[in-house]
Parts: structure tokens; sequence; C-alpha cells
């Protein structure tokens, strides 16, 4: 049938008491489980190491929320051969059958939802918003990927007088996935249900900050009963578990979401072939972004502010797609700029379990003291417009508020590099025509947006932006499974967008077979 099944998850509404009720309660249940010790999981088996990680709550720096095992080189080996001796079996069996099996993991991601957000809340500082979206879009990733996995089990027939002729897909092989911290859930979920539903096996290295979400998932993906080996759970530095799965000759795929310099070396790892390997590996790295925003002369404000704002500085700027610089036309350049200032002093400011909030905290110190150094530097090459204090909330976990600078220049550092925090570069340009050259004076090429009224301008930066994701008169953020397939180019990745339709196809290799009747 031609028409797709899929529906995108529900968000859960927090302005009703019943919900914020429900998650006070997850959050109070969780809360109760800090301090547990979580394993790596390798073909079916617990395994305590004897180094570990220790999960801290970003809003609340003195507060551990669990120990997790870190894995050596040598459990990164013992994984990767329970990945490839698991693999002849799971290749073997009906896609009808592993698509079953994502619906299930969904199911269960639906009743535990509220718990899986309270973890992300701690683990990451997520406010409550965030959080949830990022447990429905783990839910829309494995409805999505299971029903484009029935899609693709359908063969190609095309047969004349004496020849019959078959094309369809196989897996490749045994597949590492390396996770970001930001999207815990759903980009672990995304990349491992996709490896999954196509036949192959996984080695999922989550990243350090988020590993009992990543535990969390594991738990999910054991409970729904998928053979031992298929899925195996390997949290651990990345420095030194990562070479190992990356340079293994008997890893066949590496699909990775982060920063792009870990990106482009594990893409150049992977280029080299070891004497023992049979493949040439394939590379899905899906990287950073420089975002742009243009707001036009005609733009609505109210509306532009607000996207903006929301682009910029919700969860802390921390998104691949967030906005970090907004390119203003001259004319209204000086108005604009005052409603973004006040508009963001209002933003609320604080630990993301308190409801409400909308800057929560950074993830870590490292991501602190990066972002300060950025600020630092902004203060030298342009002017600092607005600079929201934490002064109250630096004791307490790792807080940087939004700030604003103008007068930023195309060669300022701030408008070139991925700050990864709440900063965002505000530009002037003469006219639409040097609005849309800044814009693409960037090597990412991830999400971009524009504010305008004009259609001829709407027109112009839906054919010339450059990025992977472009939005018209909205956010440039909160891409959605399905409706929004997401994904850049450029420095901003190699790749199939994730939730669209050419996602599957990287994970499997098509066979065509000719039989002579
Ligand atoms: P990151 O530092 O690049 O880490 C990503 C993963 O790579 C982690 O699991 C990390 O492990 C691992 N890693 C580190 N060094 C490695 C190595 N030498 N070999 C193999 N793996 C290694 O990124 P992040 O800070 O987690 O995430 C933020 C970045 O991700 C930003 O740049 C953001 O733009 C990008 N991102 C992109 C998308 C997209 O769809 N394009 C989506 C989300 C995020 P450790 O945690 O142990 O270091």
């Amino acid at each position: 049938e031609e028409t797709s099944r899929f529906q995108n998850e529900p968000l859960i509404d927090f302005s009703l008491e019943e919900s914020r009720t429900q998650m006070q309660e997850a959050l109070e249940s969780v809360a109760d489980q800090f301090g547990k010790e979580y394993p790596l999981l390798i073909n079916g088996r617990a395994i305590d190491t004897k180094a570990t990680i220790t999960s801290r709550n970003p809003s609340h720096r003195s507060e551990s929320l669990g120990v997790v095992s870190s894995a050596s080189a040598d459990d990164a080996i013992d994984a990767i051969d329970a990945a490839r001796r698991a693999f002849p079996g799971w290749s073997k069996t009906e896609p009808q059958y592993r698509s079953e099996y994502l619906e299930l993991i969904a199911a269960n991601m639906r009743r535990k939802r509220f718990e899986l957000a309270a973890w992300m809340v701690y683990e990451c500082g997520k406010p409550w918003e965030e959080a949830d979206a990022d447990v429905a879009e783990a839910i829309d990733f494995c409805m999505y990927y299971a029903d484009q996995m029935r899609k693709m089990s359908e063969p190609l027939h095309c047969d004349v007088p004496g020849e019959e002729n078959v094309y369809f897909y196989r897996p490749r092989g045994t597949v590492a996935v390396i996770a970001p911290w930001n999207f815990p859930l759903a980009i672990l979920t995304g990349m491992t249900a996709a490896a999954l539903v196509t036949g192959n096996t996984v080695v999922m290295k989550p990243a350090e900050q988020s590993s009992i979400v990543a535990a969390k998932l594991m738990d999910l993906i054991h409970e729904s009963g998928i053979p031992d080996g298929v899925v195996n759970f390997l949290p651990g530095i990345g420095e030194e578990v990562g070479p190992e799965l990356v340079g293994s000759p008997d890893v066949e795929m590496i699909t990775f979401t982060g920063s792009r310099d870990v990106g482009l070396s594990i893409n150049e790892t992977a280029s080299e072939t070891d004497i023992r390997q049979k493949m040439v590996k394939r590379v899905i790295a899906e990287m950073g972004g420089k975002n742009a925003i243009i707001v036009d002369d005609d733009a609505d404000l109210d509306e532009a502010v607000l996207g903006v704002i929301h682009s910029a500085f919700n969860y802390a700027g921390q998104k691949c797609s967030a906005c970090s610089r907004v390119i203003v036309l001259e004319s209204i350049h000086d108005t604009f700029v005052k409603r973004l200032v006040e508009a963001t002093k209002s933003l609320k400011i604080g630990p993301a379990e308190e409801p409400g909030t909308i800057v929560g905290p950074v993830i870590d110190e490292d991501a602190k003291q990066r972002i300060l150094e950025y600020i630092e530097i902004g203060k030298e090459e342009a002017t600092l417009a607005l600079a929201c204090e934490t002064t109250d909330l630096d004791e307490e976990g790792y807080y940087v508020g939004p700030h604003i600078f103008t007068d930023v220049d195309s060669s300022c550092q701030i408008a070139v590099e991925e700050i990864f925090g709440p900063v965002l570069a505000v530009m002037k340009a003469e006219d639409f025509e040097e609005a849309i050259s800044i814009a693409n004076d960037t090597p990412y090429a991830l999400t971009a947006g524009i504010f305008s009224r004009s259609p001829a301008h709407l027109q112009k930066a839906k054919m010339e932006l450059v990025a992977g994701n472009i939005y018209l008169n909205r956010n440039i953020t909160g891409a959605m499974v399905e409706r929004h397939p997401f994904g850049g180019f450029k420095m901003s990745g190699i790749g199939n967008k994730t939730g669209g339709p050419d996602y599957l196809l990287q994970f499997v290799v098509p066979v065509n077979v000719t039989e002579n009747t």
C-alpha cells in the first residue's frame, strides 16, 4: 500500500495539571534510583568493569546519578565479536519480524515515557518539554523505520521473456553506533533501530555524559527479547574504545553523530584498510552546524524574535540545528536587536527539573569553560549586547546564560566556529543579496531559516540557502520524523537524512539476481 501508516507520537501537554503531576512523580521515582550501577552488556551477559564513569547532574554538580562501567579496548573486541557471531542468524530473520521488535521497543518507551524523560532531565539537563520531545522522537524513529523496512522488503521484479530478475537488499554486517549526548535517547535509538531493522548487528557506544539514558535504552532492547549479541552495550571513553571500533577489520559500518573533529577523524581511520579486512567500510557521520536565520526588512518582527530566541537558546543552544547567527537587514537592525534583547531577558534560566525552565545548564564543566572562552573572544571582536547572568546558580551547576553579540563580522571566530552553547552572533546585511551570501559563508550546511513577507525573497532563500533543512517563517529546530527528514551536507556530514525515506538504504547492499528461464 502506498500511503504510510506512520504517525508522529503526540507530545505531552505540560499545561495540563495531570501531565505535570505525572512528570513530578517520574522525577521523584527516578531520583530514588540514583546511585545504581550499570554494566556493559556483551552477548547478553552483564559485565562490570573496574574502570567506571560516574554520571552527574549538570543542574546540580554535586549530585551523582549512578556509576556506569567503562569498556576497555578488549571489551570492544569482545563486543564486536559477539555482534559478528550474531549476524548470520539475525540477518536471516524475516524483515517483518524485525519491524515488530522495533514496534515493541516503541510500545515500551510509550509506557515508560515520563521515566525516560525524567532521566534526561537529570542526566543531560534537558528541560521537560525538550526531554519529552526526545522520547517522542525515539518512538517515532522505531515506528517509522519499522514501516520503511516493510516497504523496502518488497523485492523489485523486472522480468522479460526467458529471464527473471529480482532486486533486493541485504544487511551489511556489524555496525558500530557512536552517539552524542545532546539527544541522548532519540539519536542513539534512531541509529541503532535503523541498523537492527535492516538486519545488521550492533555495538552501541553512547556518549559518556549520557551513559545512563543509554543503559535504559539497552534495557528496553533487551526486554523486547532481541537475541543476545544482536545489540551489545559498550559505554566507555571515546578516545579509548572509539579507535578499536572504527579500526576493526570486523566492523562493516560506522554510524556516527557528533562533532566535526571526531567525525572527520573517524572517516579517516575507517578509510585505512587493515590487511585482515574484507570490505570497504561505510561511514555515516552527522556533524555540527553554524546555522543562520535571516530577518528580512519586511519580516513580522514578533514572529522573528520568538523564532530566533527559540532556535538559539532552548536547551542552552546545545542542538546541532540551533541558530548561532542571525543576519538582519540594516533598516530594521536596531529595532530587531532591541526587541531580541528584551525578549531574551525574560527566558527562565534554572535547573532542568523545575517546570518552565527554558535555559537549563550546559552539559559539563568542559562545555561551560569552552563557551565562556568564546564569550571572552566575542568581547574582543564584537559588541556584547546582552549577557544574562547566572551568578546565583554558578555554585550549583554548569550554567551559562544567553549572550548576544552585535557588530559581528563574517571573519569573527564567534561567527565561524560552532560554540554549542547559548551564544548568538547578530550580523548586519546591507541588502537581501548580501544576507544570503553571509548565511552561506560557512563550511557547514545543516539548518537555515528566514523570516520574510516577500514571496520573491522566500523563493530565493529556498533555492539559494546552502543547508540540508531550510525553514521559512518559523524556528529552525525541532525536526520531526517523516515530516522533516533531517541532516546536512558539506562539513555538517555525510549521510542520508534521518527520519527520511533514504536513511535505511545506507544500512544495506542491493543485490540483483538474474535467472535464465
Ligand atoms: P563528540 O564529542 O564528537 O562525541 C560524539 C561521540 O563520539 C561520543 O560518543 C564520543 O565519546 C565519541 N568519540 C569521541 N572521540 C572518539 C574517537 N576518537 N573515536 C570514536 N568515537 C569518539 O560530540 P558530542 O559533544 O557528544 O555532541 C555534540 C556535537 O554533535 C555537536 O558538534 C553537534 O552539532 C553534533 N550533533 C550533530 C547532529 C546531526 O544530526 N548532525 C545531531 C546531534 C549532535 P565520548 O563521549 O566518550 O567522548
